[in-house]
């Protein structure tokens, strides 16, 4: 039975419940005054019910669609202006004991070759990406109690937070391990992670169970009851995502907002970010052996949707989608991109080993091109991660958040980490655009006195200080 309190995850994520919603969605895609009553509701930014959400998803109207695309848009700038915030995927080891079936680290795979760093080369990787310009990483790593137990993860945490090379630093580490006990969640939150990011793959949990045939990730309930875990554990924020592709797209959607209300329910506080990964080819794995892939039109509506259903959550890109697309997507919602990214072990620091690849990347830009590339576009280019050093997460983040006021800090500290980036890493190229682009957007800072201490601290970075925070 359905209860969106409930500890077990087949009644949070009710199978009957998914099943019921897509009825309703199917005989209200039509009604046109329903969707307009429903897109009223979302643009008072209050954000939407599952059920309500999978009407306006199956809904076809040309017109409505575009009404949702445009208010997707503007919830964004609402409540996070048009900053946008990067970030790297660290891939500390890609050893697994899981048999997911569309990813190439799984244990049947036996000609990649399986690598976990040592704490010398994470410091390598750790160096070559401070000298990109990163400051927020989120590392991930396969499942396998021996050569990547909890501890491993712990001391790699610790070797992140602790290189300080030249002006660089990674003030963030968000983490992407497989689902664990309260107590390796207490252990994660006192090495001061930022978000715990878990993705759910799917919600079908027949498809579940066929698509993790092995291995401790099999086991539907203890998957994707993990963030509920994760909270208990001290964690204050989490990330979900699912796999569009694995399953049919509607199921995928309406579960991941009834997830998404599970948490608020439960825990007060919302997912922290949605990803919105597709699947794609990588070694021993085929694209079209999956039945369910999602175009671009219908990705392109998932997107908008969720940032108008769950209009406080940061949405995240990866490079697994192309340039094209991700400039499509930020201007549906999307606030969190990755830029310059590996997604093989140690690849930032031997470039040339992309052998590992958890899969191919769409967007091979460097950095510095999505940097300039962002500013160009009049995005604001963002290596904030000042919430988390000033206390503001979990609900005191989603307070903020949901009254519109995030924007007050983010401005300002997207203004002065550009600033950073552009003194510290930038080529002369970003570096005229970037600064075109900050000189417009200090305008837009109301508070006179933020305003007046944004330009003392921009004049400081130049002269070689850093870390200023709102
Ligand atoms: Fe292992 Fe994660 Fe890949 Fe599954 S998706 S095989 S758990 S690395
Ligand atoms: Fe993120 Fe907070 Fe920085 Fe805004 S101020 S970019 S929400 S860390």
């Amino acid at each position: 039975m359905y209860n969106v309190k409930s500890k077990n995850a087949e009644e949070f994520i009710s199978n009957e419940e998914i099943i019921k919603t897509i009825q309703y969605a199917k005989e209200n895609a039509n009604n046109k005054k329903l969707i307009e009553d429903i897109i009223k509701k979302a643009e008072e930014r209050k954000g939407l019910s599952h059920k309500e959400a999978a009407v306006l998803l199956l809904s076809n109207d040309k017109e409505q669609n575009e009404k949702i695309f445009k208010l997707a848009r503007q919830i964004k700038e609402d409540f996070y202006g048009n900053r946008i915030v990067l970030f790297a995927p660290l891939y500390l080891s890609n050893y697994c004991i899981n048999g997911c079936t569309y990813c190439p680290y799984h244990s049947i795979n036996k000609h990649i070759p399986r690598k976990k760093m040592t704490q010398d080369e994470i410091r390598n990787e750790v160096i070559a990406l401070q000298d990109m310009g990163h400051k927020r990483l989120a590392i991930e790593s396969g499942e396998d109690p021996i050569n990547n137990p909890i501890e491993y993860i712990l001391e790699s945490i610790d070797t992140i937070y602790s290189i300080k090379h030249k002006n660089g630093a990674i003030r963030r580490v968000n983490v992407n391990i497989a689902a664990t006990t309260v107590e390796n969640y207490k252990k994660l939150h006192e090495a001061k992670i930022g978000t715990y990011i878990l993705f759910q793959e799917t919600y079908n949990k027949k498809s579940y169970e066929i698509l993790h045939p092995t291995g401790p990730k099999h086991n539907y309930n203890y998957h994707t009851e993990a963030m509920d875990r994760a909270m208990e554990g001290g964690i204050n924020d989490v990330g979900l995502g699912v796999l569009f592709g694995l399953d049919n797209y509607i199921y995928e959607f309406i579960a991941l907002i009834m997830h998404a209300e599970h948490l608020e329910s439960v825990f007060n506080v919302g997912p922290h970010t949605i990803s919105v990964p597709r699947i794609r080819k990588a070694d021993d794995i085929n694209v079209s052996d999956f039945k369910n892939a999602v175009d671009d039109e219908t990705f392109k509506k998932i997107v908008a949707l969720i940032r108008i259903t769950v209009p406080y959550t940061g949405m995240i890109v990866s490079t697994r989608e192309n340039k094209e697309c991700r400039k499509e997507l930020l201007e549906l919602g999307i606030s969190q991109i990755s830029g310059g990214s590996k997604t093989s072990v140690g690849g930032y620091y031997k470039e040339e080993e992309e052998d590992s690849s958890q899969f191919e990347v769409n967007d091979s830009r460097s950095l510095d091109e999505v940097v300039n590339w962002l500013a160009q576009l009049n995005y604001l280019p963002s290596f904030c991660t000042a919430c988390y050093g000033s206390g503001r997460v979990g609900d005191r983040f989603m307070e903020l958040c949901k009254d519109m006021q995030i924007n007050n800090f983010c401005l300002p500290n997207a203004i002065m980490t550009l600033k950073e980036y552009l003194t510290d890493y930038a080529s002369s190229e970003t570096k005229k655009s970037g600064e075109i682009l900050i000189s417009k957007e200090i305008n837009k800072v109301k508070d006179s006195n933020i305003k007046k201490q944004l330009i003392e601290n921009l004049e400081k970075i130049k002269n070689g200080e850093r870390n200023f925070k709102f």
